[in-house]
């Protein structure tokens, strides 16, 4: 038998609303690390990973590319500090449907990981606030990789070099925008895109996900779910 592997985006997939702490502690992390002042409240930061992020606000705000690359892994730190001291409960601030899935695939036997454009530490206090971390076993996050697609390519090896899947394994990305589902599709997964995010659905139909949905309550979401593991 073969475990299906079920990677989840975090931010508009598996949370959404979840304050301004994320956004705030990339700043800090700048200021405190270079003395810079800088502001991401005119990027758009949505599926985008949060390196891309920070090297936009320095480039924004005039520091030199190699002196920005230079300071980013002291700014994770930072950044991390600062969310971890002020991230509030984020119990309330579940996508609709999460963790009734979460549930069902995890009893099932699914594979459940990660793949995240948060900074690893900030990516996992997040879930931790929202009870949901329990249910993963790993994830890839934004420092780990220079793109999404990197992320999911090094998502899928770490699963397979510990034996969780094998080669028949269905592997399956779920996000909300469509740089996850090109992730996805570049490194030959299943796709499904939710718009629970800033991305709307129409948005994503044009995308070529495998399967779109308004959220995860959908019906269609349920019927995958029972292929899945009839394939299994
Ligand atoms: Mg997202």
């Amino acid at each position: 038998m073969s475990s299906p592997l079920v990677l989840f985006d975090i931010d508009g997939t598996l949370t959404r609303r979840a304050g301004p702490h994320h956004r705030d502690a990339l700043v800090v992390g700048v200021r405190r690390v270079l003395g810079v002042e800088t502001r991401n409240d005119n990027i758009a930061v949505h599926g985008k990973l949060d390196t891309e992020i920070l090297l936009e606000m320095m480039a924004n705000a005039g520091v030199p590319a190699g002196r920005a690359r230079a300071a980013l892994p002291a700014i994770y730190r930072a950044a991390e500090r600062y969310y971890l001291r002020h991230v509030p409960v984020l119990r309330r601030k579940t996508c609709p449907g999460v963790r009734r899935l979460l549930y069902t695939l995890k009893r099932r036997g699914a594979v459940l990981g990660l793949v995240s454009g948060n900074l690893e530490r900030i990516g996992w206090k997040k879930l931790e606030r929202a009870d949901l971390a329990r249910y993963f076993r790993f994830g890839t996050f934004s420092e780990m990789a220079p793109t999404r697609s990197g992320l999911v390519y090094r998502a899928v090896r770490y699963a397979r070099r510990r034996g969780w899947i094998n080669g028949a394994s269905r592997c399956v990305l779920i996000g909300d925008t469509p740089n996850d589902v090109e992730a996805g599709r570049n490194n030959g997964l299943e796709t499904i895109a939710v718009a629970t995010g800033l991305s709307p659905l129409g948005e994503l139909r044009a995308s070529r996900a495998t399967l779109c949905a308004p959220d995860l309550t959908h019906p269609s979401i349920r019927k995958w779910l029972q292929g899945v593991f009839d394939h299994a």
